[in-house]
């Protein structure tokens, strides 16, 4: 049995007010009683520290709303309502909901509550419309899932063999390809241009602590990166190959910008980069319209690993406002049953990203097709940054944020990394799935809402347009 992976997870709070649901205040008609710091086991309301006769101002940060300490005061001094700031950060695809949640998996590692019952709603767009296969949840073996039973979330990427052909004297003739094993079913994409040093060399430590790989564009390769080498997947373009041979000769893996010259031009490429390197070479390509016609070009052209890059919020890039760009789910499904009617899905690897923001989406990736995910957004909330969606995505950089240690930033990276693997492991043994690569395009485990929708009320709604005709 392989040695099992295991991520050190340590709580690692950061010195920074990041978002809060709700804010409590206190009125003046408050007679600093007291009574609110016995009732409220979150310590939100404590004493002034110079001054224990009064009360200080409420830590609203650490507030459950569950009310008890307005329920309980004696003269109805507190009032609780929505943080404006909350509000103002939810958009349409990043809900503050979601960034308090990453914020928080990234201080203690831990796998998040919501509590007492869940109150949201039970369908949505993009990966909230689907719904996983838990039917081995109540398996008496459930408990090995972080004991005795062993669940791989290991992956492979590379070219894979449809089959093995052997001589006569039963000697292997087929060329067995390059692979690279990652524990995780997860790399790092940088998040965004112009971060500070330490939050990049934190993004590069996490990713080699966690043995899986940043990918950077090459022109950012200083020498601080040097001790992550063996981590990085450097990405460049085609016309680049000769000026960073030296860099590919070294490298693991190594990404190719996708263009039209490209695709035209991927045999020789290939020949030029094999000469260079025998490193799995990924090709990094938008989730444009057509993205599955140039996946199956790519791969019929010999690419092992292509990237598919989505929007930040998971939408189709490219797509003109009038009309519909296709989710993330809809594109990974699209390009990975494409590859599967052309009977080539095993000879490439898919990375998919964008829109990547919770623990769940990542299996639900899967079992849509990826092979694995590209993670970049909520790495940067983990570290206190704050997303705005409108008018475009807007990053605000909390105050300080360069001054701080790139171990403390590193363990938070890992923390974050730490809560989704015990989400993967808790999704797939309620599956009863026992290795991740097993999750790859198994949707006949999960229920797409829209196609539910469709088998209950598509014929009643169809015949109710032919009547209406
Ligand atoms: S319980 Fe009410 S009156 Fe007493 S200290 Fe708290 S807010 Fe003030
Ligand atoms: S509502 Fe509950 S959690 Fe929030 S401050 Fe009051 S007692 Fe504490």
């Amino acid at each position: 049995m392989p040695k099992k992976y295991h991520i050190s997870t340590k709580a690692t709070p950061l010195d920074l007010e990041y978002l809060f649901k709700f804010r409590i205040t206190r009125g003046e008609n408050c007679i600093n009683c007291g009574k609110c710091t016995k009732v409220c086991i979150y310590e939100a309301h404590k004493r002034e520290i110079g001054d224990p006769r009064k009360m200080a101002a409420p830590n609203t940060a650490v507030c459950r709303n569950c009310f008890r300490c307005i329920q309980e005061c004696p003269r109805g001094a507190l009032e609780k309502s929505l943080n404006q700031d909350f509000l103002n950060s939810d958009g349409s695809y990043w809900k503050s909901n979601m960034l308090i949640s990453l914020w928080k998996q990234a201080e203690d590692g831990k796998v998040p509550v919501s509590g007492a019952g869940y109150r949201g709603p039970f369908t949505g767009m993009g990966f909230d419309g689907m719904w996983t296969d838990m039917s081995e949840i109540v398996r008496p073996t459930r408990d090995g899932i972080h004991g005795r039973e062993y669940i791989s979330t290991a992956v492979e990427l590379g070219r894979k063999l449809n089959h093995l052909v052997f001589d006569a004297d039963g000697k292997l003739l087929s060329r067995i390809f390059d692979t690279v094993h990652l524990p995780l079913p997860i790399v790092f994409d940088l998040p965004a241009e112009n971060l500070p040093g330490n939050v990049q060399a934190a993004l590069a430590k996490a990713a080699a602590e966690l043995d899986t790989f940043l990918i950077l564009p090459v022109a950012g390769l200083t020498k601080d990166f040097e001790p992550y080498a063996d981590n990085i997947i450097p990405l460049l373009t085609h016309k680049e190959i000769d000026q960073y041979s030296a860099l590919l000769k070294n490298a693991r893996l190594a990404a190719l910008q996708y263009d039209g010259e490209l695709l035209n031009n991927y045999q020789a490429v290939k020949v030029k980069m094999k000469g260079i390197s025998s490193a799995p070479v990924i090709i990094r390509i938008p989730a444009g319209k057509d993205v599955e016609d140039t996946v199956s070009q790519l791969v019929h052209s010999g690419a092992e690993i292509i990237h598919i890059v989505a929007d930040y919020c998971g939408l189709e890039v490219n797509g003109h406002a009038s009309s519909h760009p296709r989710l993330i789910k809809d594109i990974i499904r699209a390009v990975h049953l494409r590859l599967v009617s052309e009977g080539i899905r095993d000879e490439v690897s898919l990375i998919f990203s964008g829109g990547i923001a919770m623990a769940e989406h990542v299996p639900k990736a899967m079992i849509c097709g990826a092979d694995l995910t590209a993670v970049d957004l909520p790495l940067l909330i983990a570290l206190g940054i704050r997303l705005y969606e409108e008018p475009e995505k807007f990053l605000v950089l909390p105050e300080g944020l360069e001054n701080i240690p790139v171990p403390i930033l590193t363990q938070r990276i890992v923390n974050l990394m730490g809560a989704w693997h015990s989400q993967l492991l808790e999704v797939m043994g309620a599956m009863g799935i026992r290795e991740a690569r097993r999750l790859r395009g198994e949707t006949g485990r999960a229920i797409f809402f829209e196609e539910v929708d469709e088998d209950t009320f598509g014929k009643l709604f169809k015949n109710r347009e032919a009547v209406r005709l």
